[in-house]
């Protein structure tokens, strides 16, 4: 039988003090030892069960932590002040100057632009490929690679990635896989199929409330010790940590995620067919035509659907804006960034989140500059929806 990452989370018996339902929000920014001696071992991260200070562990970024582990079938997890302090620190922590990095070339803009620009200021070098073409990262792998990172489904052209050989071309270069899995929470369990190392935007789905920001490394216990290591350690040296107030609603969040993912590929799926015979130019995973339909069965857990992101060609960046201001108005989401939440959200990727990546790369990905990307919400009726667009579609001279 397939893992079942809604059952590893429902079965988790996490406690608040005096028997609460949900675990105690510790409101303490530092912990006290009966004995020095405790303190001492505490520092060497050899005190199990002792708190130190809030910037390395607290017990509610523990609990969420452990929650987020069960998850993802990782021994442990460090959760972060937003999904770009995870991605940067697990990069800082894996990669010293002189190292080199593969990376596909359709990441989230943010992490993008960290690479491009930010991480040369390091001297630590990326070659950027294109996601689902396995021999272009091999053929990019130099003896100084320490990692292979990509997005299991890619933003906003909704590639899939092909973990399974990712994982092998890693193992041999004897460098990490790393795996940003923001998209697609309980559909896709990256350590199972072989990543080291999975990080997330909880900001996203796994939030799912858009009130706040947050992120997650997800990993072997040595390597979360690592980032963690009060003398060299980047996470607790850089101090990006998770508020616990937010920690607790985060968790509260995660045990509603998995019927909140299955709505969201469940509306997401409508509107795609939708689409298709009214022949808008659709970019949905779910399509038996999609390039990486297949590698998607064959890799995703089962019950929570090809996601909640879809993405349209509606061919120039005038027609997209027009567009969307009228699906705007017409009350069928908002014009914004993000996504994973309930209603349903839509931007033109090139000007927006993707803006980090040059125009004439934009080009060369696939990236049409009127390409709109939806994060579909939870509508109840999709009837309702679909006419909304429907009209809206037409209203803008992209239908007849
Ligand atoms: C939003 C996002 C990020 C960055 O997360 P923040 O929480 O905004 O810092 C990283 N990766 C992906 C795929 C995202 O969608």
């Amino acid at each position: 039988m397939k893992f079942d990452p809604a059952r590893a989370i429902q079965n988790l018996h996490q406690f608040g003090e005096f028997g609460g339902v949900n675990p105690s929000i510790t409101d303490s920014s530092t912990f006290t030892f009966l004995g020095e001696k405790t303190m001492e071992a505490a520092f060497h991260g050899e005190a199990e069960g002792c708190f130190l200070y809030s910037r390395h562990w607290n017990p509610m970024n523990k609990y969420l932590s452990d929650a987020l582990a069960s998850l993802e079938q990782t021994e442990s997890a460090w959760v972060t002040g937003s999904g770009m302090a995870a991605i940067s620190a697990t990069i800082l922590q894996i990669c010293n100057s002189g190292d080199h990095i593969v990376s596909s070339a359709v990441v989230y803009g943010g992490t993008y632009a960290f690479m491009k620009n930010w991480l040369p200021k390091y001297n630590i070098e990326v070659t950027f490929v294109n996601p689902t073409d396995i021999d272009a990262f091999k053929e990019a792998i130099k003896p100084n690679t320490k990692l292979i990172y990509t997005e299991t489904m890619s933003n906003p052209l909704l590639q899939i990635s092909d973990i399974p050989e990712l994982s092998k071309l890693a193992k041999a270069a004897n460098a990490k896989l790393v795996v940003d899995n923001t998209f697609t929470p309980m559909i896709f369990s990256p350590k199972l199929l072989g990543a080291d190392i999975v990080v997330y935007s909880m900001t996203k789905f796994i939030n799912g409330k858009n009130d706040m920001v947050a992120g997650a490394i997800c990993a072997d216990q040595s390597f979360i010790n690592s980032l963690i290591d009060v003398n060299s350690g980047t996470a607790m040296l850089l101090g990006p940590v998770l508020d616990p107030l937010r920690s607790s609603n985060i968790l509260k969040n995660l045990h509603t995620l998995h019927i909140r993912m299955q709505k969201h590929s469940q509306n997401a799926m409508f509107l795609a067919e939708k689409l298709k015979e009214a022949g808008v130019r659709t970019i949905y995973p779910g399509y038996p035509e999609h390039p990486q339909h297949e590698l998607m069965k064959k890799m995703m857990n089962d019950d929570f659907g090809f996601g909640g992101m879809i993405a349209i060609d509606l061919e120039t960046p005038q027609k997209a804006a027009e567009t969307m201001e009228i699906m705007q108005s017409k009350d069928v989401g908002y014009l914004a960034v993000s996504l994973g939440y309930f209603k349903t959200l839509f931007s033109a990727s090139g000007q927006s989140t993707s803006s980090e990546v040059p125009a004439d790369l934009q080009l060369k990905m696939g990236l049409s500059p009127g390409l709109v990307r939806f994060s579909m919400g939870l509508d109840h009726n999709m009837e309702i929806t679909w006419k909304a667009i429907h009209e809206s579609l037409k209203e803008a001279g992209i239908i007849k």
